[in-house]
């Protein structure tokens, strides 16, 4: 995908509906802090247009970014603050699954995991509920800057095991920093889900 314009659309919130277009979607989901918005910033090309995470208590919303007139990716709210009130974790969970279960254009969805970490119990949750909404959520493993390069294997193998994940499901690493995963990840946008 070569990015010639993006503009952030649409902000959705808990009472908002959902957008009515007729362009395809990929979506975005991850815990807080995952690196959702320095992904999503990368593949647009820009620095800071995605905001990071809402933190508890502000406003949970879902924002769609039209890149190119073609498709959108779409940012969904971020998981798992441990001071959230169960009021609006349940508003949280509305919102995503109005989304999942509503969008008539969601073409592929995206789950974001830290590639240093095991993945978390809300992780495996998030996991086996994009799966039962019928989606075979393609994982990027986070941060891999962080890592050395003699653990990525090894990392990318507790993810797989720990989110028991299908056999096939894709796993691309990627960095924020050195932008490595960038290009593979459109290219599979690209190829898999456009057009
Ligand atoms: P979000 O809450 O999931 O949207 O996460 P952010 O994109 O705001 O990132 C959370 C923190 O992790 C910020 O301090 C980022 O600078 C940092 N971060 C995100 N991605 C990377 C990465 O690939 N490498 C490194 N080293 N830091 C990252």
């Amino acid at each position: 995908m070569v990015i010639k314009n993006v503009n952030l659309e649409t902000v959705c919130g808990i009472t908002s509906k959902l957008p009515d277009h007729t362009l395809p979607e990929i979506a975005f989901a991850g815990k807080s802090n995952v690196g959702k918005s320095s992904l999503i910033n990368a593949l647009m090309n820009r620095k800071a247009l995605a905001r990071t995470s809402a933190k508890p208590g502000k406003t949970q919303t879902i924002n769609f970014y039209n890149i190119n007139e073609e498709m959108y990716l779409v940012d969904l709210p971020g998981y798992g603050y441990a001071k959230v009130s169960e009021q609006e974790k349940a508003q949280w969970g509305k919102l995503i699954e109005r989304y999942l279960h509503g969008s008539k254009q969601l073409r592929a969805v995206f789950l974001l995991i830290d590639i240093r970490h095991d993945p978390s119990a809300n992780d495996k949750m998030m996991y086996d509920w994009i799966v039962d909404q019928g989606f075979n959520p393609i994982i990027i493993a986070t941060k891999l800057d962080k890592l050395k390069r003699s653990q990525v294997q090894k990392q990318v193998k507790a993810i797989k095991t720990g989110l028991k994940l299908l056999p096939g499901t894709v796993v691309i690493p990627f960095s924020a920093e050195t932008k490595q995963g960038r290009d593979e990840i459109w290219n599979l946008v690209d190829t898999e889900f456009l057009g």
